[in-house]
């Protein structure tokens, strides 16, 4: 009889994170400063981030050593299982093989505290006193609020302002791990405050909010740093542990997977799950197809332009080469599935530029249809992130059954959805419609790209 549930013990915890940026086929695209658009200096990134995570980012090193009191906390979770889904696969009646990865188990319900503990140890390390950053529905906040919380760091967090209002329970997790958390935009910086002045009413972005945080890290005389919840290289790195374990799994189940899928908002949890099977596609001859899912109302890799493009709205952020809506998008009030941000991680975007990962737009309705159905069958409830990459494996299998082919397939599960429950109200109403981005809108934006001589 195959198991349910494929579980490593903490043993097995990973030793170290896989960089692919030692296996990437094509040359990292440099980082260009906001100002000058010239490649930035370790100086300038290091009145945002200690050195140890810039020498990360720009690491081409295959392997870096994951601190012992990283792992000591990864192990009040990790391994986290992974599990075949025998009864979805029943209900599909489908010939493949369906299995998840669940990191909705660790103590904040998503894969974000595998970066947030390693950027709260390596900030602690360099002697930093405060952290800043940002969050939309309270994902990253409340992660790094507990991994902050762990390690003896203030943090201040700028809530995208619709978020804080509606969405207060993560609010209160953030609070309860001693976290200062602000309505973005606010009026404590020259940002918010400008954004203000032009609307009283603005209901805040994900954009303005990293205007924000960076804002008061950069002007804060080095006492506070800026970390991020995705997007960077060193913040996709921390998350391989997810994909380093699944392997582990796969292997104990006595399976390889044909496809691997994820869904992608900057990127972090499906770079984590899919980069060490890419480890395998590009140096052990496998073949598996690598999917990243995004939502139709934000199709950064579907519709986005593959160019340079600054990672902030208020342009003060460093300009990177990504697949990206423009930094001036807005994401449609009707959209409530998460994965909003503007632009994509640099080696996502290259990866699928040169054609090692396939990316697919999913829309609302078919996702929260999926999300249902997979919770019915297996009784998880997911994030409505994770439910793009349930939408795209539940396809995937439809279609080996029309095939009759016995394909493997993989997805992670970033997350659970119990702080989601509005969306999934506002879904059972009846109150969500599908919607697909204009076109004309992305090239409408592509007007306010920073005007970089190099690419
Ligand atoms: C934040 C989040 C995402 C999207 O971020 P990525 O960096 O693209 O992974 C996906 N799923 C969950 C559960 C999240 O919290």
């Amino acid at each position: 009889m195959p198991q349910h549930k494929i579980l490593l013990d903490e043993s097995q915890l990973p030793q170290a994170w896989y960089n692919i940026n030692a296996d990437l086929p094509v040359p990292p695209q440099p980082v260009l400063h906001p100002g000058t658009k010239e490649p930035v200096t370790p100086d300038f990134l290091s009145v945002l981030f200690p050195m140890s995570l810039i020498l990360q980012e720009v690491s081409t090193d295959r392997w870096i050593e994951i601190p012992e009191p990283v792992r000591d906390i990864y192990r009040l979770w990790r391994p986290t299982p992974m599990y075949r889904a025998l009864r979805l696969e029943k209900a599909l009646d489908t010939p493949a093989h369906i299995y998840y990865k669940y990191e909705g188990v660790s103590p904040v319900g998503s894969h974000k505290p595998n970066t947030a503990v390693a950027q709260a140890f390596y900030n602690k390390e360099a002697g930093t006193r405060a952290l800043t950053t940002e969050t939309g529905a309270g994902q990253w906040g409340s992660a790094l609020a507990m991994a902050c919380n762990m390690f003896g760091l203030d943090l201040e967090v700028y809530m995208v302002k619709v978020s804080y209002h509606q969405k207060p329970y993560r609010r209160i997790i953030m609070e309860n791990f001693g976290a200062q958390v602000f309505a973005s935009p606010t009026d404590r910086t020259n940002y918010g405050r400008s954004v203000l002045a032009e609307n009283p009413d603005s209901p805040g972005s994900l954009g303005i909010a990293i205007s924000e945080a960076v804002e008061v890290a950069a002007t804060s005389n080095g006492g506070k740093k800026y970390s991020l919840g995705s997007v960077l290289g060193h913040v996709l790195m921390h998350q391989t542990v997810i994909g380093i374990e699944s392997l582990q799994q796969m292997e104990l189940a006595g399976e390889y997977p044909d496809i691997v899928i994820a869904c992608a908002g900057g990127g972090s949890n499906f770079a984590g799950f899919s980069y060490p099977f890419l480890h395998q596609n590009f140096t052990a001859g496998k073949k598996t197809r690598v999917i990243a899912v995004e939502p139709a109302s934000c199709p950064t890799l579907t519709k986005g332009r593959y160019t340079f493009d600054y990672g902030d709205t208020a342009a003060m952020a460093p300009i990177v080469k990504m697949h990206t809506l423009g930094h001036t998008f807005v994401p449609p009030g009707i959209h409530a599935g998460g994965l909003r941000y503007h632009g994509m991680a640099p080696s996502v975007s290259a990866l699928v530029d040169h054609g090692d990962v396939e990316a697919r737009a999913v829309q609302q309705l078919a996702t929260f249809e999926a999300a249902v159905q997979f919770s019915k069958a297996e009784g998880i409830l997911p994030a409505p992130e994770s439910a793009h990459a349930v939408r795209v494996a539940i396809d995937e299998a439809l279609r080996a059954k029309e095939s009759g082919e016995k394909k493997v397939i993989a997805f992670n599960l970033s997350g659970h959805g119990h702080f989601d429950m509005s969306a999934y109200e506002q879904f059972h109403q009846g109150k969500l419609q599908d919607h697909e981005y204009p076109t004309a809108l992305v090239e409408e934006a592509m007007a306010h790209l920073p005007q970089v001589t190099m690419s």
